[in-house]
């Protein structure tokens, strides 16, 4: 006998901020007849998975967490990862998330059915069907190795920033960095005063600024736990502030030359070598990539046991990185631990390969290199499906949450629409979807992130970009705080098509 597959009103994939805030928005709703597919064995995200020394949130925390959730406790300006992962442990554990987890479910396929009105969602732990499929497989989740000859045949020990070797003691090892992202600029400092070497592979310098991180005293949390709206003042003036930002990247990014003269006193500060503060001071506007904030980067780079190295890797040798500079004199740097900090997928999505639209194409075939969205959220062709931290709701200034949270507000107003008014299937309309991302390229039009002079991931091969939202969050939120029905084809439960289970509650 064969076993039944279990049917759901919802599927979300994931568990990061996404997943579980989504988790939470349904079951304040009333609706329990749900699951989560975890391809880990354990909840939380990137905060899970990205445990390198020094990880730590480069948002202020009272901003980056959810607004159902502040946290009192919070014990720095900018928490490390462990308070970070924990507090997501403990939210999803109040709000009753965890029970709904299926873990060790890596979603390999979902096929829309058309004549069944769902999604039929094939895992490493068996398959499911669900009416809705809200997708959170995270937009930073899949680390990206770089294509470089010889990378496989080194001897030492190699790994991404996203999967840290704990167990790997860098003591006195000749270590390569490869990459100056986000993640670099964080575990650089922590690493280089135990290594006995370490070479910085360095393609782009980024802008660093000072991080004001400082601990959160005992009578601010006190404040936070009983003065009512204290917290809540703090975060608005955290939101704000970053909001401000706006200004320089999208508005008028002469303003932006502020920001650098900032990021070239912090380099001044800590480096005295005039040729290392050339290889450290970037060569486009700021802001033009994520602007990244430490107090550690600069003066780590400026011990002698480290080397900032700008030629181009040609190769990596079973016991070496060998570069060639601009005359062609190639140069073998000896190294027996090689970390990439080479940064995640994010123009072209793995979950977006796993998706299938009625005819069998891919959300990543129907996209080509144009991936869009309608709202950030729902795409045309592939119905019932949300995708959270979708095309163009990344940010470069402000919280990742607030974005995700605009768009979980936005999935329950659609499935509270389609509850109500018997709705089995919703897809947004071509013509709404293109004039969306025709406001979205004309609101792009002389921000920072396409005129700044840099070559960042935040663009297509085309040079399009299909990350970031282009201007104040609030006006996401804005677009986001109803379900707009006449922007999508909806087709309704014939009538006599019998009462529905667990409705979303109106
Ligand atoms: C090191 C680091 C630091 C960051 N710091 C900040 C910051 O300070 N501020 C900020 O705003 N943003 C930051 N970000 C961006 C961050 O990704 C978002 O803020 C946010 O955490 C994204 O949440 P998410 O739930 O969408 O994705 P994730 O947290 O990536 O969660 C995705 C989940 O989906 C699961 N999954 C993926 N594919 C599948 C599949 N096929 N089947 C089943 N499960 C799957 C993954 O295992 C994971 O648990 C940072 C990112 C990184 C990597």
């Amino acid at each position: 006998m064969t076993e039944a597959v279990p049917h759901y009103r919802v599927a979300v994939i994931g568990t990061g901020f996404a997943g579980i805030g989504m988790a939470v928005r349904l079951r304040q709703a009333g609706l329990k007849d749900f699951v989560i597919l975890e391809r880990a064995d354990g909840i939380g995200g990137t905060w899970r998975d990205n445990s390198y020394p020094g990880a730590a949130c480069d948002v202020p925390s009272h901003l980056y967490s959810f607004s159902f959730a502040l946290n009192p406790n919070w014990s720095r300006t900018f928490s490390p990862q462990p308070e970070i992962w924990d507090y997501m442990k403990r939210v999803a554990g109040e709000h009753g998330v965890d029970r709904h987890v299926r873990y060790n479910s890596d979603v390999r396929a979902a096929h829309w059915e058309p004549g069944n009105n769902r999604w039929r969602i094939e895992t490493t732990d068996g398959t499911v069907t669900a009416q809705f499929l809200v997708s959170g497989a995270g937009p930073l989740a899949d680390p990206t190795y770089p294509d470089i000859k010889g990378l496989d045949t080194f001897e030492g020990r190699l790994f991404h920033s996203a999967e840290w070797d704990h167990d790997h003691d860098l003591s006195g090892r000749r270590v390569a960095v490869i990459g100056t992202g986000a993640s670099a600029i964080q575990f650089v400092p922590k690493i280089q005063p135990k290594v006995g070497r370490l070479t910085l592979f360095q393609r782009t310098a980024p802008w660093v600024m000072f991080r004001h991180d400082r601990d959160i005293t005992k009578a601010e949390s006190w404040l936070y736990r009983n003065v009512p709206g204290a917290q809540q003042i703090a975060r608005k003036s955290i939101y704000w502030g970053r909001e401000s930002y706006i200004f320089g990247f999208a508005k008028n990014p002469r303003l932006l030359g502020i920001v650098e003269r900032l990021g070239r006193a912090n380099i001044n500060r800590s480096v005295k070598d005039p040729a290392l503060r050339a290889k450290l001071t970037p060569s486009f506007r700021a802001g033009c990539k994520r602007i990244l904030m430490s107090n550690d980067y600069y003066p780590a780079l400026a011990r002698p046991n480290v080397d900032v190295v700008t030629d181009g890797i040609v190769e990596v040798r079973p016991n070496s990185v060998v570069t060639r500079d601009s005359s062609g004199k190639e140069t073998e740097h000896e190294v027996d631990t090689i970390i990439l900090g080479t940064g995640f997928q994010v123009t072209d999505p793995p979950i977006a390969h796993r998706l299938y639209n009625s005819e069998g194409r891919s959300l990543a075939q129907h996209w080509g290199s144009n991936v869009q969205a309608f709202r950030g959220t729902t795409v045309n062709g592939f119905p019932n499906a949300f995708v959270l931290a979708g095309p163009n709701t990344g940010l470069g200034h402000t919280s990742q949450v607030f974005m995700i949270e605009a768009q979980i507000r936005y999935t329950m107003e659609a499935l509270k629409y389609a509850c109500r008014n018997r709705v089995d299937r919703l897809e947004p309309r071509p013509e709404a979807q293109r004039a969306y991302n025709r406001m979205i390229d004309k609101s792009m039009q002389g921000t920072v992130w396409v005129t700044g002079g840099c070559d960042s991931w935040y663009l297509n091969e085309e040079g399009r970009n299909t990350t970031l939202w282009p201007t104040f969050t609030w006006n996401y939120a804005l677009r986001t705080r109803w379900f707009d029905p006449h922007n999508y084809d909806l087709r309704r439960v014939p009538r006599g098509g019998g009462k529905r289970k667990n409705a979303v509650p109106a």
